[in-house]
């Protein structure tokens, strides 16, 4: 029998902790702040921005959401940023991406205060990661982290292979492993012959975009499987695809008119010792991540 990892557990217990650590600070003088810049109507990021500042609202931190207009432009993204950097009951400065497509996202993340760099994307806090050094990692390769750390799974001396090399999954995914000692392969699209590749790892990170596409021979017998991906299922057809004709998923789709599945293929995982399921895997824990990182922000500035 396979072991569920779940995401929503361990997050519960992140959010738990972080809670003490928000009083101590507000008992010093002020909540730990977070500012959320969402340029444009992207409705996915509304949904993403809007479960963050509900995350906010839950364990008293301050937020502001701030939501300039599709034409923005660098220069006044720029202007946006700079603004945050300067105030001090901000802590933590979050740029939901995708920007609008006219806007550099690399200049704008780049003029985060890396102090302030909650997401953990800008090159100093890359590099910092890359050392070794303290500082905010990548949310969603942070919170696999503690979701294998705090389910006993050992890395040490293993062989990991992340399968995605993008900036905010896969590459920090693969440092924050070969830190923790595990020998560690990158696979990406050019990658041949994926499957035997995939089969040689003890740990496997799917953080692809693509519904299913790590089959059950990609994984090795006691393998585990962290599954990063999140993909819509939108027509009947995709569902009998994956999930041939099973009444309950069809069912599923006709209520929802979609079905969200990962990179790893649902059916196929039987011979994995563990796994996380999507969705309550691994999705739960990035917003908790992003509060570890605010509150950590706060700390360090607040003192
Ligand atoms: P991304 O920037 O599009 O990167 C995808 C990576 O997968 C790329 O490195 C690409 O290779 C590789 N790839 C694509 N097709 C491949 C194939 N056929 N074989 C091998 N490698 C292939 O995506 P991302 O932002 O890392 O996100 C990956 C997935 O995780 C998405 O489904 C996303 O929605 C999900 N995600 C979930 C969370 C969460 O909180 N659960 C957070 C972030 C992302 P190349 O570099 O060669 O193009």
């Amino acid at each position: 029998m396979s072991r569920i990892l779940d995401g929503k557990l361990v997050r519960d217990r992140i959010l738990d902790e972080l809670k003490p650590r928000v009083e101590v600070l507000r008992a010093k003088g002020r909540a730990p702040g977070l500012a959320v810049v969402l340029a444009g109507e992207n409705p996915a990021s509304e949904i993403y921005v809007r479960n963050k500042v509900k995350a906010c609202q839950e364990l008293g931190i301050f937020s502001e959401k701030l939501t300039p207009p599709h034409s923005v432009t660098t220069v006044e993204l720029l202007a946006v940023v700079e603004s945050l950097n300067r105030r001090d009951e901000i802590d933590g400065i979050l740029v939901q991406m995708p920007l609008p497509p006219q806007a550099d996202s690399k200049q704008v993340l780049l003029a985060i205060d890396p102090l302030k760099d909650v997401d953990g994307f800008h090159p100093y806090n890359v590099g910092n990661l890359v050392a070794g050094n303290p500082g905010p990692r990548a949310c969603t390769p942070a919170g696999i982290m503690e979701l294998l750390r705090r389910n006993g799974i050992e890395i040490e001396g293993r062989r990991a292979v992340v399968v995605g090399r993008s900036d905010i999954v896969g590459k920090p995914m693969a440092m924050l492993l070969l830190h923790a000692h595990a020998t560690v392969t990158i696979c990406h699209s050019k990658t041949p012959d994926l499957a035997a590749v995939c089969r040689e790892a003890d740990l496997l990170v799917a953080a692809i975009g693509r519904p299913a596409l790590i089959r059950g021979n990609f994984v090795k017998a006691g393998a585990v499987v962290v599954d990063v991906g999140m993909n819509r299922l939108g027509s009947r057809a995709e569902v009998e695809q994956v999930f041939g004709s099973s009444a309950a998923k069809l069912e599923e789709f006709e209520k929802k008119g979609s079905l969200l599945i990962g990179d790893v293929h649902p059916l196929e995982l039987e011979h994995a010792s563990a796994y996380t399921p999507v969705p309550g895997g691994v999705g739960p824990l990035t917003i908790a991540m992003l509060m570890a990182n605010t509150v950590a922000a706060a700390e360090r500035r607040i003192g």
